[in-house]
């Protein structure tokens, strides 16, 4: 666990980048300090390594003061990962991965293997061991940075705007990689970003700041969707944040209709021979069949639950069990009382 123990850091000449930060980082997750530009989220992440030192206050790692620690033990459990990758432009891609193993003692052969093994778990084939950083791609060159700072296997992981650098769809991708990454390896993890959706996809915990290093809000990527402290928070979040907030739960326990309820609304599912939809018919107008435009499952987001009935042109979602046979349905009437049970019901966050 990081904990940073009310910190205060002024730079000479500067205003206050970071007021009175307290804060835990749980072992083994990912936690994302996210807010607008100048905030103090590097200068909080630095302060984990000692490349910034607090004006007041202290950062523990499992309660002991980093301070106090030698700085080369401290950073060789410490891996960093930065925008733009900040890889040695003339070494190889295989010698930028290999070097801090080598500088921890281990053979040159030894680290290159071992070397070679990270890149391909970042997704890197061999063939690019032997290109240097100006031969790769964005993407490419962002990913032998995580390689890097994984070769050390470091207990923690610091990583600055590792994914800003990147168009979207190269990011989509990194993203997917880094959580499958993380889920074997079980890092505890710092990141900064200022992208909140960014922060809500890869964020165990994500900690909002606010323009002069205050802490706004720490939770989960669900509490700040659904219970942001302060219109600060909710602006931030973005204004979907209620949509949003569905993905977070499945339609496990959402109450279906026997599929003959269509009745209600004026339409009647049909199906197929084994019992799957193949559309709606209208009582008014029997043909042609309109589409049903897809079925969820009990596993399936309430937030595909909910675009399957405001799209469907009967306002009607569909499910189905594991066989695709349709064994329910949610009529859009039903699904917003659903809804505003499930808030109402919700445990009121306390303001701190
Ligand atoms: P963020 O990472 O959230 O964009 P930073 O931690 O980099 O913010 O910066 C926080 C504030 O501290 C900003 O106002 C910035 O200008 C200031 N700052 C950062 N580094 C220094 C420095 N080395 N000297 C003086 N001021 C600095
Ligand atoms: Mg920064």
């Amino acid at each position: 666990m990081i904990t940073f123990d009310d910190i205060v850091k002024v730079y000479p000449g500067g205003g206050t980048a970071v007021d009175h930060l307290s804060l835990e980082l749980p072992t083994g997750k990912i936690t994302v300090l996210v807010g607008p530009s100048g905030c103090g989220k590097t200068t909080s992440l630095r302060m984990i390594n000692r490349m910034v030192s607090p004006t007041s206050g202290r950062v523990l790692i499992d309660g002991r003061n980093v301070a106090e620690q030698d700085e080369a033990v401290l950073r060789r459990g410490i891996g960093y990962v930065i925008q733009h990758a900040g890889l040695f432009p003339h070494r190889t891609v295989l010698d930028n991965v290999a070097t801090v193993p080598m500088l921890l003692g281990r053979s040159r052969r030894e680290a290159r293997a071992a070397a070679m093994e990270l890149l391909e778990r970042v997704g890197l084939s061999t063939e690019f061991a032997g290109r240097y950083p100006a031969q790769l791609s964005g993407g490419q060159q962002q990913r032998v940075g995580v390689a890097r700072a994984l070769a050390a296997d470091p207990p923690i992981m610091l990583m600055d705007e590792p994914f800003s650098a990147v168009d979207p769809v190269v990011r989509e991708g990194l993203h997917r990689e880094f959580l499958r990454l993380q889920q074997d390896l079980g890092k505890t993890i710092a990141m900064v970003t200022h992208d909140i959706d960014e922060a809500i996809k890869l964020g165990d915990l994500v900690a909002v700041f606010r323009e002069g290093g205050h802490l706004a809000q720490f939770g989960t990527p669900r509490e700040l969707l659904e219970q942001p402290v302060d219109e600060f928070v909710a602006e931030f979040v973005g204004r979907d944040r209620g949509i949003r907030s569905l993905s977070f739960d499945t339609a496990a326990e959402l109450e279906v209709r026997p599929p003959a309820d269509a009745a209600l609304d004026g339409v009647e599912l049909v199906l197929d021979a084994s019992g799957r939809p193949v559309g709606w018919r209208r009582a008014a107008e029997p043909e042609p069949l309109l589409a049903t435009g897809g079925s969820f499952t009990g596993a399936d987001s309430l937030r595909l639950v909910t675009d399957l009935a405001i799209s469907s042109p009967v306002g009607i979602a569909v499910r189905v069990g594991p066989d695709g046979k349709a064994d329910g349905i949610v009529r859009h009437h039903d699904l917003v009382d659903y809804l505003a049970a499930r808030r109402d019901h919700r445990p009121a966050k306390p303001t701190p």
